[in-house]
């Protein structure tokens, strides 16, 4: 009977890997090398981003700012305290977030 469930589980995760990939539900502790801290899936491989300091791994959108960030495509400038100033197109340069 346990034989027979074990196999029935075993059926069930090969679908729903082929369906749906993997669930990531095993995996390392975390760990930090070169300023990045991440856990890693025993199954697939997968690095998944970890805050250390939130005690939780990050969303898609904050890998994304963080690798944007670290690319330094992404700046955080201080808004002017008068208010919003135009910038001439000309002047203005790619990729700047306010
Ligand atoms: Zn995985």
């Amino acid at each position: 009977m346990n034989l027979c469930i074990r196999c029935l589980h075993a059926v069930l995760s090969f679908f729903s890997e082929i369906l749906f990939g993997c669930s990531h539900s095993r995996v390392t502790r975390p760990f930090t090398l070169q300023d990045q801290t991440y856990l890693v899936c025993l199954d697939c491989g997968k690095q998944i981003y970890y805050s250390a300091r939130e005690m939780r791994p990050l969303t898609a959108w904050e890998v994304r700012r963080m690798k944007a960030a670290s690319a330094g495509e992404v700046r955080v400038v201080a808004l002017p305290a008068a208010g919003p100033r135009f910038i001439a197109s000309d002047k203005r340069k790619p990729h700047v977030a306010a």
